[in-house]
């Protein structure tokens, strides 16, 4: 702090320069003996100027407010307490007054977060206008704009909103007619929304293993797992990574099975230069908080029929005949979205490319700091398979996980588990066909923090692996 420490009676130039060299902004003022008399902030120096001082005048004692410090050797506790909206730096001084270090409240930054939305762009100026406009329901331009605009990102034909990425699965479970006595094929490694919409339409999630290297449903174990009564898959592109559609999708041709893909964490991600979203009869779309574009809740099923979107549209808003109002043919639900999320989804994908570059180079910076830890295994990325960047995903070789998790928290640095298998948790094991390359992944894999870049300390990872090496 020896370059934010000014004599009192210096001049406010000097003040200013002290204030300029310290990132908390702020300039510590010390009398002749070296004693702490008082802090000027950026916002005093402005309010100097704007009572007529000039740069060459002197800081004079009498300019001087009372100021808030504390002692050297004070609890955490006591310091968070003396904080508050205008003070957010106290000096700490040592038995003779004298500032040796200070103690700066960073509401923000004081745990890196595994996930964050960014909302830089026209979130807030859509989202004002919607209000403003009194279009906050579920009708409304941002809803036709961004069921239109995402359909397209998706190469689909057409888009229908939902009020979750849940939902938009179970929307889609129904449109295709299926329910009691039906079996669909889903990963045991997803999270659980997935097999969760297949038991909502009543239907039997047949729970399979995923194949070891990405990750993804293992296409051969779909096809072992494959009744007289199973109707659909459901592929997961988990963690970002595209599943194998080439042999899903023949499978299913052979058994003449619907696919409703699951693109929940992978916007934009392609197989063989085709984007997914754009293989299955239908396929959903998660916009929670955390994944790649947000609406803060929401969803969407795309797909290439008319007839299904039509289907999915009557049995989202409340099954209405869409030509003769509150005539009701089929059990409907209100599962739509409103045009406050659609304002926040027309911003958002304005900027889907820079969300899935600044997500890539997230992963690219860990990869480049952590080029020296041998252990670390990073997602594969497979030929043919462009994956995403929704959480940057890794594993270690068991055993050394904790003792990371363990390091990265101590440093204030979130980190995630992967998600357990299904096959794990009591509740869906009546459903397992199989799962051994799931559970041994699970159990070694973590998330990192996946945020805007400049709000990571690459290097305090770096050391947390190093200290478990
Ligand atoms: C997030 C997610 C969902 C559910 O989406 P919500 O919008 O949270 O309901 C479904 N499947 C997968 C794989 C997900 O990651």
């Amino acid at each position: 702090m020896n370059n934010s420490i000014c004599y009192i009676n210096s001049t406010l130039r000097d003040v200013l320069e002290c204030i300029n060299n310290e990132p908390a902004g702020i300039a510590f003022i010390v009398e002749e003996n070296k004693k702490l008399c008082g802090v000027v902030t950026d916002g005093d120096f402005r309010r100097l100027l704007l009572s007529g001082k000039s740069l060459q005048d002197k800081l004079q004692k009498e300019q001087l407010s009372e100021f808030i410090f504390a002692y050297e050797g004070e609890t955490l506790e006591n310091l968070l307490k003396r904080t508050n909206k205008r003070v957010r730096v106290i000096p700490i001084v040592n038995q003779n007054h004298v500032p040796i270090d200070y103690f700066r409240y960073e509401h923000r930054l004081n745990i890196t977060p595994v996930a964050q939305p960014n909302l830089a762009g026209n979130e807030l100026k859509y989202v004002t206008d919607a209000v403003l406009s009194t279009w906050i329901s579920s009708a409304g331009k941002y809803i036709d704009e961004f069921e239109n605009g995402f359909a397209k990102f998706c190469d689909c034909q057409f888009g229908v909103s939902t009020s979750n990425g849940t939902v938009a699965l179970h929307l889609a479970l129904l449109a295709l007619g299926i329910g009691p006595g039906d079996e669909v094929i889903v990963p045991d490694f997803t999270f659980a929304a997935t097999a969760n919409a297949v038991l909502h339409a009543n239907a039997k999630p047949v729970i399979v293993d995923i194949d070891p290297l990405s990750w993804c449903i293992d296409p051969k174990e779909i096809e072992k797992a494959i009744t007289p009564n199973t109707k659909a898959i459901i592929p997961v592109h988990v963690y970002g990574q595209p599943c194998d559609m080439d042999s899903i999708m023949s499978i299913a041709k052979k058994y003449n099975l619907k696919v409703i893909e699951d693109c929940a964490e992978a916007h934009g991600a392609k197989f063989k230069g085709k984007v997914v979203g754009s293989f299955g009869d239908i396929s959903c779309y998660s916009f929670f908080g955390n994944k790649i574009l947000t609406t803060g809740e929401g969803g969407m099923c795309v797909t290439n029929s008319e007839e299904l979107n039509d289907a999915m549209r009557v049995l989202r808003d409340h099954g209405m005949n869409k030509k003769k109002k509150y005539w009701h043919d089929v059990l409907g639900y209100n599962y739509r979205m409103t045009n406050l999320q659609g304002a926040l989804g027309c911003a958002q994908l304005e900027r889907i490319n820079d969300l899935i570059n600044q997500r890539k180079q997230v992963e690219n910076q860990y990869k480049e700091t952590l080029k020296d830890i041998s252990i670390i295994r990073w997602q594969e990325q497979l030929t043919g398979h462009d994956k995403v960047t929704w959480l940057v995903s890794a594993w270690l070789p068991d055993g050394n996980r904790d003792k990371l998790f363990d390091e990265l928290k101590k440093n204030q640095i979130d980190v995630r588990p992967f998600f357990y298998p299904m096959s794990e948790m009591e509740l869906y094991k009546p459903y397992v066909f199989s799962a051994t390359n799931s559970q041994r992944i699970s159990k070694l894999g973590f998330n990192l923090p996946t945020i805007q870049k400049d709000q990571i300390d690459f290097n305090k990872v770096l050391n947390a692996f190093k200290s478990i090496l």
